[in-house]
């Protein structure tokens, strides 16, 4: 989609470090990380939001968290814990309109969050 920051770095317009890549997913690091490991983990495929995703998209939102989980293992966040973010709209605190889960690592989170 024009004009979408996390499409262009898919199109490899802008650049992004990218950590993985497949058919589907994308995922690289936050440029303003809230943790040691902050990762963004994307579809290739532009979509709003949690907000927006239908039926049609169950297949690649379970292909999405297997990547998460695997990713988690291998930046060797997986056995102490991690957390998965996925803002969604106005007042979830989403600044780009484009499905992206936070994989969030190596520090504790606190709950409630802000
Ligand atoms: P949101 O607030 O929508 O949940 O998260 C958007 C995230 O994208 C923020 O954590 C922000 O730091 C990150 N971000 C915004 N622009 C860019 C960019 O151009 N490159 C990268 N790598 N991250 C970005
Ligand atoms: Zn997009």
């Amino acid at each position: 989609m024009a004009d979408c920051i996390f499409c262009k770095i898919v199109a490899r317009e802008i650049p992004g470090e990218i950590v993985y890549e497949d058919d589907e997913t994308l995922a690289f690091k936050d440029i303003n990380p809230q943790a040691p490991v902050h990762i963004l983990v994307i579809t290739k495929k532009h979509l709003a939001s949690l907000a927006e995703v239908g039926e049609a998209d169950k297949g690649l939102l379970g292909h999405i968290n297997l990547v998460i989980s695997r990713l988690a293992r291998e930046k060797g966040i997986s056995e102490k814990g991690y957390r998965v973010v996925v803002n969604t709209g106005a007042e979830g605190g989403q600044t780009v309109p484009h499905l992206h889960f936070h994989l969030l690592g190596g520090r504790s989170f606190k709950w409630p969050p802000g």
